[in-house]
């Protein structure tokens, strides 16, 4: 084993949070090292070809998050690879940004290289070595074999807590039943006809999702569809699902399906991500299959692509400073510690059997993520960020999407950079500090200019 390199910030991760992370960190002055398991950057988004990005907004219309994610939309914008946030069509959330994950990849490299931090990809986070609460150095596995890397700070933005987990700090996973939300493999198709999908919704509104814009399809363009109830309870597929949900895009002819789901599986557990991938794969080719034969707009539609990786929505919770829960974000809770915002609902894929769970944010407003949420218990040098953050199940339901992760993401390495800068412990991080720096970095923390956190 070597031990080599040490930096003032290691991220662990480069999803979402994992890249505003590390950019966050740089540009506060730390020298920063994002690790990634994947040959590429992106996470989920990439990975597993999670698309749209839902929500920058409150479903009053909002924008409530801004910062290191607006830029990135922003340079996605100029390469023509994003058309900014347009209208969510289901209804479903105020507004929804597709973005080309292709694009989006060498995008994300760029704002790194240019923040300065440096980038070691291909390379798998194994192990912690720590001390009464302090971790000194990550084991990391790749081709070169295997290294010790060491900083004064970490931020864990694996997704599953890889590293909170091995450092020992608290965690729960799942509902009372300690079951998570499915698995979902999606996948792309070309050759789609919106022009035809849009007629069929127009003659039949009542087999859509109750809030979908169908009157308004001459006025927005077409982006998500959530229904075809009547065709999907004709082919009575083995796919527990209620309908069938799509987005349109990146390309024009393109739709990305969310429609698989692998249920009762420990995405923690190696063989259960096993069995997971195999079956996610089957049900691509058996909705290909039926979208071809079924829906309108998709008869000469194929995959075009499927997700490296089959979709993981939840894992583990670290148990931190404080949980936020279904309760804060149904009331739009404001923290004097705010570091992030969402207006996204609380949307649970049942972990057992079918069906979805929404429910809505207090008179379409936004909740706050306090930065407690993102401090682990136990372990001093250490910051979460991500859908790993401590909240309860329900909470985890919103918290998770990539805007808000993206959000925490930029918030944590900020808070990495000022601890090391002050030499402090997670605990001790000044919150004046970091909210007036994020602020500076256009985040969006809907504070007054005297700092109070106002709206409902
Ligand atoms: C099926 C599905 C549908 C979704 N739909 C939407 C949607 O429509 N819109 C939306 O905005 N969000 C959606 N989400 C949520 C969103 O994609 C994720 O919650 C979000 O990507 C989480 O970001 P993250 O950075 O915390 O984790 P991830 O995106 O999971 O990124 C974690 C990164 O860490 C890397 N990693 C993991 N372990 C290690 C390790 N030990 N060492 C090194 N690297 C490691 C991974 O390779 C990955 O790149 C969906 C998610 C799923 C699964």
């Amino acid at each position: 084993m070597v031990t080599s390199r040490s930096y003032d910030v290691i991220v662990l991760g480069g999803g979402p949070a994992g890249i505003m992370a590390a950019i966050g960190s740089a540009r506060n002055g730390a020298s920063t090292l994002l690790i990634e398991r994947y040959g590429f950057l992106g996470g989920m988004s990439t990975a597993a070809l999670v698309y749209p990005w839902m929500t920058f907004h409150s479903s009053a219309g909002e924008q409530v998050i801004k910062g290191l994610a607006q830029e990135l939309v922003d340079r996605l914008r100029e390469r023509g690879a994003s058309p900014g946030h347009l209208r969510d069509t289901i209804g479903f959330a105020y507004s929804l940004t597709p973005y080309h994950p292709e694009v989006f990849k060498v995008v994300a490299a760029e704002m790194l290289q240019e923040s300065g931090a440096e980038l070691l990809l291909h390379t798998s986070a194994i192990d912690v070595k720590q001390e009464n609460g302090v971790i000194d150095s990550v084991t990391v596995y790749n081709k070169s074999g295997i290294e010790t890397l060491r900083a004064k700070f970490f931020v864990d933005a694996t997704g599953d807590a890889d590293i909170a987990y091995r450092a020992g700090a608290p965690w729960e996973q799942g509902n009372e039943n300690h079951k998570v939300q499915p698995m979902t493999m999606k996948f792309r198709m070309k050759g789609v006809r919106t022009d035809r999908i849009k007629q069929y919704m127009k003659e039949h509104p009542d087999q859509f999702y109750e809030k979908s814009m169908i009157a308004q399809l001459d006025d927005v363009p077409l982006t998500a569809v959530s229904g075809f109830f009547d065709l999907w309870n004709q082919a009575n597929l083995s796919i527990p699902r209620e309908g069938v949900l799509f987005f349109i895009g990146p390309g024009e002819d393109e739709a990305l399906i969310n429609v698989s789901r692998v249920s009762g599986l420990d995405p923690t557990s190696a063989s259960d991500l096993t069995k997971a991938e195999l079956e996610g794969r089957k049900q691509v080719l058996e909705l290909e299959r039926f979208f071809r034969e079924r829906i309108p707009g998709f008869e000469q539609a194929s995959v075009s692509a499927a997700g490296t990786q089959i979709g993981v929505r939840e894992t583990r919770r670290i148990v931190g400073q404080y949980v936020l829960t279904g309760i804060d974000v149904l009331n739009a809770r404001r923290f004097p510690d705010v570091i992030a915002r969402s207006g996204y609902p609380i949307d649970i894929h049942h972990p057992e059997g079918k069906g979805i769970t929404a429910n809505f944010i207090r008179e379409g407003g936004a909740y706050d993520i306090p930065y407690r949420c993102i401090v682990p218990r136990q372990v001093t040098n250490l910051l979460l960020a991500g859908r790993c953050i401590s909240t309860t199940h329900e909470a985890q339901a919103t918290t998770r999407l990539t805007p808000s992760c993206m959000a925490i993401g930029q918030a944590a390495g900020t808070a990495a950079a000022i601890a090391v800068r002050l030499g402090c412990a997670n605990t001790a991080v000044p919150i004046d500090i970091l909210q007036r720096t994020l602020i500076a970095q256009r985040a969006e923390l809907g504070l007054s200019k005297d700092g109070a956190a106002h709206g409902g």
